[in-house]
């Protein structure tokens, strides 16, 4: 079995290797077919460019079969049943857990490689989130919010400065990110959010901005070092007078008022986070200022991309907990499985599983070979998985039985974590809205 510490150089090597391998396709002897591929590929990278680190190329599927092993590899290793039923029992998150996620080098999965990231896309960015959640749906949720949600902005919209310092301690571990959104009287609506950032000088004549107001199931709020906090700078601009901020939570201010009680994702730390006259300098500020829908908008779009891969993870749970359970319980003489009944749930829960896992690839594999980013294939993408994930929970817990019901199997925790994913990120209703509004946009010209 590889180390530990040579996860990385494999996962970096993947990159190359599909650099060299795609670079004799683009250089075949010409034909019409072969000229015309190798202008795809050309185009491809240049489109792949501004939503992706730099100089990266889409990987093979052997490079992500590659990666997908390396993860497991780890998963099997750190993320042990024991440590996933600590961690929901718990209500916490092995805090252990940050460095080794970042020496493995699935912190900075799309961040440049010149500030610690691997320099890989989105396909590998839902690979890693998919096995991290077949482990432990918590666990990875909150590697999602750090490295997707915090990580991902900083390098989509950073300045030089910022990413190279924040998102060096950001993909080692050292640091823990988290991005803050929502609020107690904004979540569906976050556009009407109260928190305000109003520009100031502090004492030591530095010009920025001073925050108030508070925001609501932060997940990392609780231990998070920075934190994409959106407040309004000009409040009556409506979505326009929306900007990220980059936070760090040592500044003085800034407050954690609680750590939330949850039904599932318990894993997952979320915080209600309190700002009191939080000064931050202006140059950090995230992606220009009054300029955070356009941030968070693009942001949501692959948030919702990389969080489709969890419920993923979590059917393959279900499937991990009830195939050998069934194959092994007996009753009226033979193994349950081998009833009508049990198989066509079997069969329903593998069709769901299976068909998710399609629609979430598919959608990730188009950002990273074209560059587009499909707003409906994005939302689609986790509704669709999200309620399958739920269902195929529901169906483990009623195939094991009685045992289905009892905390000493993962049926019930792995039931709780999938429910979250109907919610977080956007609500199902939310994201049939958004689905609908890009059809209304498409077909206005007919209205
Ligand atoms: C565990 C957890 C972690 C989270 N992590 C983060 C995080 O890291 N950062 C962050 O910023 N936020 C986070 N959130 C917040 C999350 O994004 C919001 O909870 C979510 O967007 C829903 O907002 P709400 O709770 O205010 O529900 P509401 O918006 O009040 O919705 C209540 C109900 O009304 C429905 N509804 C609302 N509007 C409409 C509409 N127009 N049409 C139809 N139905 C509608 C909803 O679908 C829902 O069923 C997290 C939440 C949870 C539970």
């Amino acid at each position: 079995m590889a180390s530990f510490q040579t996860l990385r150089p494999l996962a970096r090597t993947a990159v190359t290797s599909s650099c060299r391998r795609l670079a004799p396709r683009t250089f075949s002897p010409p034909s019409i077919a072969v000229a015309a591929s190798s202008l795809a590929v050309r185009q491809q990278s240049r489109f792949a460019s501004s939503k992706h680190p730099k100089g990266f190329v889409p990987p093979t599927p052997d490079d992500l079969e590659e990666l997908r092993e390396r993860v497991q590899e780890f998963a099997r290793r750190e993320l042990s049943e024991e440590v996933a039923a600590a961690a929901d029992k718990n209500n916490d998150f092995p805090a252990e857990l940050w460095p080794k996620l970042g020496e493995a080098g699935f912190l900075g999965i799309t961040a440049d490689e010149d500030v610690g990231g691997l320099g890989l896309g989105y396909q590998a960015h839902c690979i890693v989130m998919e096995e991290l959640s077949r482990a432990s749906g918590s666990i990875a949720l909150s590697y999602a919010a750090h490295s997707q949600l915090c990580v991902n902005q900083i390098q989509l919209h950073g300045t030089p400065e910022q990413k190279s310092k924040y998102l060096q301690k950001l993909t080692s571990g050292e640091w823990v990110g988290a991005l803050a959104m929502s609020e107690t009287g904004a979540g569906s609506d976050v556009v009407s959010m109260r928190t305000t950032a109003k520009e100031a000088t502090d004492e030591q004549g530095r010009r920025g901005y001073v925050l108030n107001g508070s925001k609501m199931w932060i997940t990392n709020g609780p231990y998070a070092d920075v934190v994409v906090v959106y407040a309004k700078t000009k409040p009556d601009a409506g979505s326009k007078g929306i900007t990220a901020f980059l936070v760090e939570t040592a500044s003085s201010g800034f407050s954690c008022a609680r750590k939330l009680d949850k039904m599932g994702m318990r894993g997952s730390p979320t915080g209600e986070l309190m700002f009191d006259n939080v000064f931050v300098p202006e140059d950090r500020v995230l992606g220009g200022l009054h300029e955070a829908v356009r941030v968070l908008m693009s942001g949501l779009d692959l948030e919702r991309l990389v969080l489709s891969a969890g419920p993923l993870g979590l059917m393959q749970a279900s499937m991990d907990v009830t195939l050998p359970f069934v194959h092994q319980r007996k009753q009226f003489g033979q193994p349950v499985a081998h009833f009508q009944l049990v198989q066509g749930k079997l069969a329903d829960m593998y069709t769901k599983m299976q068909a998710s896992r399609s629609y979430t690839y598919a959608t990730a594999r188009q950002v990273d070979e074209t560059g587009e980013i499909r707003t409906q294939d994005c939302a689609g993408a986790i509704l669709y998985a999200a309620e399958r994930a739920t269902e195929c929970a529901l169906d483990s817990i009623q195939l094991l039985g009685g045992m289905g019901y009892m905390e000493e199997l993962p049926a019930s925790r792995i039931l709780r974590d999938a429910k979250l994913y109907e919610i977080g990120a956007g609500t199902s209703e939310v994201r049939r809205m958004v689905i609908g509004r890009a059809f209304n946009k498409e077909y206005a010209h007919l209205a």
